[in-house]
């Protein structure tokens, strides 16, 4: 093999011998051989063996196409002419009594060959039986690929197997390296199947191995001040909160309670939809740390959502006697030192601001709680840095993820589900609006105004840039309150507002002072403002399900029936996928429903935290397809991970080697 080829089979992912071997067919031709030419029906694809009797090339009347003829006999002595389209090269290996195989269709008294192979060399590899087709490039075929994989077949025993033989026998497994030569050659579509779900089971395991084995570290190198009790100060907050939790919350409450009670981190991810009241729990979590005298810390991933978080979180602490600082960038210098000394002395209570200042700014006194909010948006290296500062940890994310996947996406953490949003709350409903019909919209945005309730405008997704989103976003408000919303009090939102300009804008909708928010995606997370009761997302096509089910979440948060309207173009002409985005959004409500079609469309590879966690570079596991599996390996690593060594050896092993691979990223 050339240095060229091991380039370009480099830029396919494929390096080593080992690669290339772990590099099993994305699907199977099913060509049986045929006994001969005379039994085929016209037009039937088949794969005859025969030998050559004469060839000729023949040039047509059309001047870019050569025909290479050869007079061919099979084996009960039929002859036909065998035809190959613009192949002339194939002249050079057919010589008089040459045998082959040829793989195609029978056209009147010819045979149209799409692939042949000289009999002896390869031996039915590239025509007869389940041939593998690989995933290829244009540089490299897949026919090259079953050539490539076909040399170096005998090294697939000299591979690593780390499944342990134990293990191999109890689950009754097969050898890796048989796993392989069948996923490459299997005799029937089932022994295919077989071999990639044993493949994918090892590498599920190795991944997990490697996950929990990352969060032993995690908890032997760290503790944290274990907090027993409620105490008084919980009372008065619960007394204060103007509902009853519901029963998820307060079994949340109750899987958080019993973490915090031990000197091991808390590691916890806490999923719910948009609306599901997580800050709710999210702050208990926080004033647990208050109440024994040590502080907290709410970390948001943008400065806008940490502003929120702030402005919700302040109001509260303030009627409980909890000192709140909020610390962001855009703070000016002397007031950010100020804030900092004081958490620095204990003086504040609890700090709120985005992960980035909190993390590497700021000296606690004694930070118990940490909250993570839309942990998706934070890497594994952000975790471990917060580990070392041992607070019991709390990650939320409103994008929630089936529970199987969650536990191996996220496979360090344990998971809390708020599944259910608060009994009050009506599903917001969802409609698909025309362009030709966005005036109506309108008419209906006003009339809820007009009720003395407020509104949302969603401008389009602009990628070029934040500023240019910005200015696009002003001008469409200045627009509307010309047009449109002519009368009303209308506020702009956007990410290029200084940090004053924007809490004002925020502050001014939450007293009501504004009718409407014309915004970007910054109001994707975290504004919170139950009287807001109907939305419109211009061209809506432009965004992905889950930011437009974020969105759709800013309404619908009081006892009202809130509406979402979608404008976009018309369905003929939007894209298959961005249709069936709209269709679904108008059809469910529930965020987990949701998170599985989006998972769907856009494929495990774009799944939030996969690329932190590995899971971007499977190789046999599909992830929508193999909840099976999953759980299975979850048990299984479970199992093991107290064995002794020549048990988890092998496998972490291999997890230390794909460590290596991936270091940089995970
Ligand atoms: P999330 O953070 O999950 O998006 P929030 O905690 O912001 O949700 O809650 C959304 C809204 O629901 C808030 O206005 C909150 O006050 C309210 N809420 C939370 N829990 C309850 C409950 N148990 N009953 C009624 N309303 C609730
Ligand atoms: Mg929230």
């Amino acid at each position: 093999m050339g240095p060229k080829v091991a380039e370009r089979l480099g830029r396919l992912g494929i390096v080593t011998v080992r690669d290339l071997l772990e590099h099993i067919p994305r699907a199977y031709d099913d060509w049986s051989e045929a006994t001969g030419f005379a039994g085929l029906a016209l037009g039937q694809e088949a794969t005859v063996r025969c030998a050559v009797e004469r060839v000729k090339v023949r040039p047509t009347r059309r001047r870019n196409l050569k025909i290479v003829q050869a007079i061919v006999r099979d084996g009960e002595g039929t002859r036909v002419a065998a035809v190959w389209f613009n192949q002339t090269w194939v002249t050079r290996q057919l010589g008089e009594g040459t045998e082959l195989l040829v793989h195609g269709r029978l056209a009147g008294d010819s045979f149209t060959v799409e692939r042949h192979e000289l009999a002896g060399q390869t031996e039915g590899l590239h025509t007869v039986g389940l041939v593998p087709a690989y995933r290829a490039s244009e540089e490299i075929s897949s026919a090259r690929l079953r050539d490539l994989v076909g040399q170096a077949r005998p090294r697939l025993r000299f591979l690593p197997d780390p499944l342990p033989a134990r293990l191999r026998a109890d689950e009754g497994l097969p050898l890796r390296a048989d796993a392989l030569a069948a996923a490459h050659r299997p005799h029937e579509r089932a022994e295919a199947e077989v071999a990639r779900a044993r493949l994918a089971l090892e590498e599920l395991l190795v991944l997990q191995v490697r996950v929990l084995g990352r969060r032993r570290e995690l908890e032997d190198e760290t503790s944290a001040p274990p907090l027993d009790e409620e105490g008084e100060l919980i009372g008065r907050y619960r007394a204060l909160l103007p509902f009853t939790l519901t029963h998820d919350q307060e079994s949340a409450i109750a899987e958080i309670s019993a973490d915090l009670a031990l000197s091991r981190p808390m590691q916890r991810l806490l999923q719910g939809d948009v609306g599901s009241g997580k800050t709710v729990v999210a702050l208990y979590a926080l004033l647990r740390a208050v109440e024994r005298g040590h502080q907290g810390a709410l970390m948001a991933p943008t400065e806008t959502l940490a502003e929120q978080h702030f402005l919700t979180v302040e109001g509260i602490c303030n009627e409980l006697g909890v000192r709140c600082e909020l610390l962001t960038s855009s703070l000016p210098a002397a007031q950010r030192r100020a804030a900092r000394d004081r958490l620095a002395s204990g003086e504040a209570d609890l700090a709120v601001g985005t992960h980035a200042l909190i993390q590497d700014e700021v000296e606690f006194r004694s930070l118990a709680v940490a909250v993570v909010d839309e942990q998706h948006r934070f890497g594994v290296e952000q975790r471990r840095a917060l580990g070392k500062t041992t607070p019991h940890v709390l990650h939320m994310t409103a994008t929630p993820i089936p529970r199987t996947l969650a536990q191996t996406v996220y496979g360090d953490l344990d998971v809390t589900e708020i599944a259910r949003p608060p009994a009050d709350r009506r599903p917001v409903v969802t409609r698909w609006v025309g362009h030709e019909r966005s005036a109506e919209a309108y008419t209906r945005l006003r009339r809820h105004l007009e009720e003395g309730r407020q509104a949302y405008v969603v401008c389009p997704l602009v990628s070029e840039s934040e500023t240019v989103e910005a200015r696009a976003a002003e001008q469409e408000a200045e627009r509307l309150r010309a047009h449109e919303l002519r009368g009303f009090r209308v506020g702009c939102l956007h990410g290029r507002l200084k940090t004053a300009e924007r809490r004002e804008v925020m502050d001014a909708f939450k007293r009501g002072e504004l009718d409407v928010l014309v915004a970007t995606t910054v109001i994707e997370v975290g504004v919170d403002v139950p009287n807001a009761t109907i939305m419109i997302v211009q061209e809506a096509d432009r965004f992905g399900l889950a930011q437009l089910h974020q969105l759709r979440g800013r309404v619908g948060r009081g006892a009202q029936q809130s509406y979402c309207l979608l404008v976009s173009r018309p369905k003929e002409e939007l894209t298959e996928d961005a249709a069936r985005r709209l269709e679904t959004l108008v059809e469910t409500a529930d965020g987990f429903e949701l998170a599985e079609v989006d998972l769907d469309l856009r494929g495990e590879g774009q799944l939030l935290g996969t690329r932190q966690s590995g899971l971007s570079d499977l190789k046999f596991a599909r992830l929508t397809r193999d909840r099976e599996l999953i759980a299975r390996a979850r048990k299984l690593a479970e199992a093991v991970a107290d064995d002794e060594d020549d048990v988890v050896g092998p496998l972490r092993l291999e997890a230390e080697r794909l460590d290596e691979d991936h270091r940089g990223f995970a």
